[in-house]
């Protein structure tokens, strides 16, 4: 992704998502806690495509086991298996 593309992509991020209005701790609850407050507010969000499109670049050069907190309406379980599918495929 050009430099272009990536502040266009943290622009529309910036502007849209919900998450901006929740505190952090929603996103990253205690280990075994609920994450549904998380996932409701990004079902409730209108780029979430943008944001799987940004996870996608922060996380796709990290260790599956730094990967943490919901996003992109994903728990860091599913983004790990999702990943994980891409690979195999
Ligand atoms: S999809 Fe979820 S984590 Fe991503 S910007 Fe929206 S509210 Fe935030």
């Amino acid at each position: 992704m050009t430099d272009r593309g990536l502040r266009r992509l943290l622009g529309v991020l910036a502007e849209g998502a919900n998450c901006l209005a929740v505190p952090l701790e929603v996103f990253f609850p205690e280990p075994c806690a609920s994450t549904a407050d998380a996932l409701l507010v990004c079902s409730r969000c209108y780029v979430v495509e943008e944001c799987a499109e940004y996870m996608g670049l922060v996380e796709g050069h990290v260790s599956p086991t730094r990967m943490h907190g919901v996003a992109a309406g994903l728990t860091a379980s599913q983004r790990r298996e999702a990943r994980a599918a891409q690979a195999v495929a």
